[in-house]
């Protein structure tokens, strides 16, 4: 489909048919797995002119292949952006971009309420490289606004954030961003487009780790990032965009291009620079898993909220547990948030405290009989995780509390299963 015919179509239309056509010389419907490193040169000019970016093609599989860019046109439409790069993780997805806009001696304002992995990516390995993060708080955007200084390149949140489910009131960030010359950078994985466009709040470039809800069988990791196609990079400050980048023929992405490159600086850069020549490429092997996956991930998305609000119902009711946390829930912290944004469900992911602190959550993640215990979110299968001695236990009690992880609290990602099941399981898992 091209991309002005996207914009005719209904987001669930778009899923199954966004970014595919037949392919060009077989005719086949249903994507073809391109499995080749590399891809012949016409002639020499040709050869000339793909490196010289003065036309696309295909060159080595590191760089592009034919899969993933079905993929990227794909995730495309559904953000509504104008240009993708698909990667090995989400966490490739991140850290590509935060060096894509930012060098040695800059600095980044970071909400706190990271996912793990991200967290201490931004707290322990950027500032080693010269690049220093700025923590704001979700909760208070001001924070925002006085942690901004001379050397911010960019504001970076997550729609929802992990594991403490705490919605990103994204206008609100995207104005104090756009209002300071910088970009908002938005992990969306936790929504997917399906339940946030973040673009349309704003976002001018939007991560998503594939792995979860958008490939949604536990099958593969990827990541990929959107260019909304509309932040200009010509501020001076921007120096890897205004100065001649001598990764890439000297060349100044945000003033040499003609417009309509121009438009994309960032995802140019992005493959250009960082996919190129730090190899974090996806194999298209498993960029056909993603797009098989994001064929049904409004009916699966539909399915993990429905699941999810029930989860987070019957466990507020049930006398063994001592708190929940569902963006969803009338009464969560988060709701009045959550609902001007969440339209279609608040996700899939719910967080309680059990009753009996640490020892109590541990004992009811080893009950747990349909749930599998394991570190992963955003499968079809229900799964189940005590952050505070996993996925969040390389960080100090204090980086924990600021990260909204408390030692009883046991996150869940909601399954497709049939609801009685789920609830059968948990009940008989926090019984005494
Ligand atoms: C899983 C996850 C990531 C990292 O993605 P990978 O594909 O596992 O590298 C980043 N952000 C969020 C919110 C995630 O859930």
């Amino acid at each position: 489909m091209a991309p002005a015919e996207a914009q005719k179509y209904y987001f669930d239309t778009l899923a199954v048919h966004g970014g595919q056509q037949p392919d060009p010389t077989t005719l086949s419907r249903a994507p073809a797995v391109y499995r080749t490193s590399s891809f012949v040169f016409k002639n020499t000019e040709h050869a000339a002119n793909l490196f010289a970016l003065k036309e696309f093609g295909n060159i080595y599989s590191r760089l592009g292949n034919p899969t993933n860019d079905m993929l990227e046109a794909m995730v495309s439409e559904l953000e509504g952006g104008a240009a993708s790069v698909s990667v090995a993780s989400g966490t490739a997805a991140i850290f590509n971009t935060i060096i894509t806009i930012a060098r040695a001696g800059d600095e980044i304002v970071s909400a706190s309420n990271l996912y793990g992995g991200t967290y201490t990516m931004f707290d322990a390995i950027l500032p080693d490289l010269g690049i220093q993060t700025r923590w704001a708080d979700i909760h208070d955007l001001s924070s925002f606004k006085k942690a901004i200084t001379e050397k911010t390149k960019l504001l970076y949140v997550e729609t929802i954030g992990n594991p403490s489910l705490d919605v990103a009131d994204l206008k609100e960030i995207a104005g104090i961003a756009h209002s300071h010359g910088l970009p908002l950078v938005v992990d969306g994985t936790f929504t997917s487009p399906y339940l946030l466009r973040t673009i349309e709040h704003g976002a001018d470039i939007v991560i998503n780790s594939l792995t979860k809800w958008m490939g949604g069988h536990g099958t593969a990791i990827g990541g990929i990032v959107t260019d909304a196609g509309t932040f200009d990079w010509s501020d001076p400050k921007f120096t890897l965009f205004t100065q001649p980048d001598k990764n890439y023929h000297g060349l100044r992405w945000a003033l040499d291009l003609p417009a309509e490159l121009k438009k994309i600086a960032f995802a140019l850069r992005f493959r250009t620079v960082p996919l190129r020549n730090l190899g974090a490429c996806l194999s298209p092997d498993n960029a056909w898993l993603f797009i098989q996956g994001l064929e049904t991930l409004p009916l699966r998305m539909a399915r993990h909220c429905s699941n999810a609000l029930e989860v987070a119902e019957f466990l507020q009711r049930h006398k063994s547990v001592s708190w929940v946390r569902y963006p969803g829930l009338k009464d969560d912290p988060s709701h009045e948030i959550a609902k001007k944004y969440l339209t279609k469900g608040y996700g899939g992911m719910v967080v309680f405290g059990v009753k009996g602190g640490k020892t109590a959550g541990e004992r009811f993640i080893n009950k747990l009989q349909l749930f599998s215990h394991l570190a992963n979110v955003g499968d079809a299968k229900s799964l189940a995780l005590h952050p505070a001695s996993t996925s969040h236990s390389q960080l100090s009690e204090e980086q924990q509390q600021a990260a909204g992880v408390t030692p009883d609290l046991v996150r869940l990602s909601i399954g497709l299963e049939n609801i009685k099941d789920i609830l059968a399981d948990l009940d008989q898992a926090l019984a005494d």
